[in-house]
């Protein structure tokens, strides 16, 4: 049990953490075979460790940060709504006022069903999609990530259509077909299996855009998905609200027939949502049976909409709606970009920073990535994410997973311009080391 005077250091939690956690982590992604960070706060672009240790934030809470860490509008919302009840299992009027701010940002969004996580949002999504077309293969694309439920689990390894995990079992997965990120591929998967009843795109394309869409990816599966009459299903989890105020679907002009929100949409806070065409949406109400189902689709879940939660949502729309959010963050996004390519060029490393919207992706095998398969851009060289991970903590910078990173609308230019120099430093002690050759 916790001794109110031992030293809360990295390492000392570390200790304790493994002894009554797996791997002493709630996140296999957090683990480090040393030891990880244990952050005590966080505050806009910033952080700091047990020890005090300063770091510039970069991975901004698996991306639900866009606002920046502790964003005080969203945190006096929080704070109120906790002064009156953080939950009661009950409907409330706040649960009403955030559906309609993402009924109005959202383009596709006729109706809004809140949920407990960005997988919960993905499961629901994939069970309308099998309940409103009688189908129920799904067809995702290669490397996408729909959340760690045995449904789409397999191809969120690239270049494999073995599902990452034990435990899954092959029923589940001879459900899922997994295809390229190519229309035609895609078209001929459809004509050759009539049991594909739902389709799903992570907005971005693969890994929040480190294997980016073709052009005109979303317009033509959206084509091909009424063609053949497949419900569509955009995951705008990290894309929602990040992108645009109404995702990645407001950019681009299309509309999906469901979309899975989490992250940004629930102001960074535990939750996501379900949203989409009212005739799919509909199967979710209860007052309205069909073939003896009431509601046809059934959705339960303690947590769903949680008043707190609900009220740091609202307060992040208001802020959202403006756009003015996205864009700074995409500001500083391209300002790091510039900076880490400006870094590359100088040390004659021929790598290459990119990325949409507020995001930051390097790809070290090359000047660009054009051509290249989601598992060819995603095989970094181990002993380079993880030279490339220590170096940037050492020195305090921390960025997202494996090589990639998002930015925050209170990122400055002088904090990016910081990470740049500590970064710079990161890249020659890699040259130093040989993890990174000339
Ligand atoms: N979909 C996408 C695109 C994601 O990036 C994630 C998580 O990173 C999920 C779904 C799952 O969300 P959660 O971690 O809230 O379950």
């Amino acid at each position: 049990m916790t001794d109110a005077i031992a030293p809360r250091t990295n390492t000392s939690l570390q200790d304790r953490a493994r002894t009554i956690m797996p791997g002493g982590v709630s996140h296999e992604l957090r683990y480090r075979p040393t030891h990880p960070v244990y952050i005590d706060r966080a505050l806009g672009a910033e952080k700091w460790d047990v020890e005090g240790k300063r770091y510039i934030d970069f991975k901004l809470g698996a991306a639900s940060q866009l606002l920046g860490n502790a964003r005080p509008e969203v945190m006096e919302a929080v704070a109120h709504q906790l002064s009156k009840t953080p939950y009661s299992g009950d409907c409330h009027a706040l649960e009403i006022e955030w559906a309609e701010w993402i009924g109005k940002l959202i383009p596709s969004a006729d109706l809004v069903r809140f949920t407990g996580s960005g997988t919960e949002s993905t499961m629901l999504a994939l069970r309308l999609g099998r309940a409103y077309s009688g189908k129920d293969k799904v067809l995702r694309i290669d490397g996408h990530f729909h959340g760690w439920h045995d449904m789409l689990l397999k191809g969120s390894k690239p270049g494999t259509d073995m599902p990452p995990s034990q435990g899954v079992p092959g029923a589940i997965t001879d459900l899922t077909v997994v295809a390229p990120p190519s229309l035609d591929a895609i078209e001929t998967c459809l004509a050759q299996d009539n049991d594909i009843g739902t389709i799903f795109v992570e907005a971005s394309g693969a890994n929040y855009g480190s294997v980016p869409l073709p052009d005109g990816f979303l317009q033509g599966i959206r084509t091909l998905a009424t063609k053949a009459n497949k419900v569509l299903i955009f995951d705008e989890v990290i894309t929602g609200f990040r992108w645009s105020p109404g995702g990645r679907q407001a950019l681009e002009d299309v509309l999906p027939d469901l979309t899975t929100l989490a992250k940004v949409a629930t102001g960074g806070l535990p939750g996501g949502a379900v949203c989409g065409r009212r005739d799919i949406m509909d199967l979710l109400d209860p007052g309205k049976p069909l073939n003896g189902y009431a509601p046809p689709v059934s959705h339960k879940g303690t947590f769903n909409a949680a008043p707190l939660v609900a009220a740091g949502a609202i307060a992040a729309m208001k802020l959202l709606a403006t756009g003015k959010e996205q864009a700074q963050a995409d500001a500083m996004a391209q300002q790091l970009r510039d900076g880490f390519n400006d870094c590359f060029t100088r040390h004659g490393v021929m790598a290459h920073a990119y990325g949409d919207s507020s995001t930051c992706h390097l790809y070290f095998e090359g000047l660009s990535i054009a051509g290249k398969s989601a598992a060819e851009i995603r095989a970094v060289n181990p002993a380079l994410v993880n030279g490339l991970r220590d170096g940037l903590l050492k020195r305090g910078v921390d960025f997202m997973s494996f090589t990639s990173c998002v930015t925050s609308s209170m990122h400055t230019a002088e904090i990016i311009s910081e990470a740049i120099d500590k970064f710079d430093e990161t890249i020659k002690d890699l040259i130093q080391t040989g993890v990174i050759s000339k």
